[in-house]
């Protein structure tokens, strides 16, 4: 399921980058790229943000994680693309399973980001409510958190269950075993 999901990232983040070097106005080589109309520029430079901090986010949580158990071998420098998922799975590796599902977490959250972003609205359609554990989940771009749509669902004030998209990816994490035991 991580390789899984961190293919899913990765094929995300080439085509953020496909996307991004077909809009720069001139070509690299000998012949003029032709150039992309894009009607949405403010979109593009949020996807630009996301790949950005994507990487950093990454390399960032990657080195906490290694802070007080390195890896027995020397870590490589964090790849520039797409490979950073990669490379953060196999530097932490010899971590405890508790530990791994941080990074997995981190990494499953800007998957879910950059899904928003693209406009996939059923990224978070397709996740359980972590409180009453149903496919009953919207997204709400304003308040920038997934609401829970089941009447009963409501926290303390009496509000309806409200996730950050941080929650449900560490709840996506965490809860992966209990699924496959069902
Ligand atoms: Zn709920």
């Amino acid at each position: 399921m991580g390789d899984q999901e961190s293919a899913t990232a990765a094929a995300g983040m080439r085509y953020l980058r496909e996307e991004l070097t077909a809009m720069r106005p001139r070509a690299i080589g000998n012949k003029p790229r032709a150039t992309r109309v894009h009607g949405d520029l403010p979109c593009d430079l949020d996807l630009l943000d996301h790949l950005v901090s994507t990487r950093s986010d990454l390399i960032e949580t990657t080195r906490a994680l290694l802070a007080d158990n390195p890896p027995p071998t020397p870590i490589p420098r964090p790849p520039v693309g797409e490979g950073i998922f990669q490379w953060s799975i196999d530097v932490t590796a010899h971590l405890p399973e508790e530990k791994q599902q941080v990074r997995e977490a981190i990494a499953y959250r800007k998957v879910l980001e950059q899904k928003i972003l693209t406009g996939d609205r059923r990224a978070i359609r397709t996740h359980r409510c972590p409180a009453c554990r149903c496919y009953s989940l919207m997204w709400r771009a304003v308040i920038e958190r997934a609401v829970c749509i089941q009447d009963e669902c409501h926290d303390e004030l009496g509000r309806a269950s409200q996730w950050e998209l941080k929650q449900i990816a560490h709840h996506h994490v965490t809860s992966r075993p209990q699924r496959a035991a069902n």
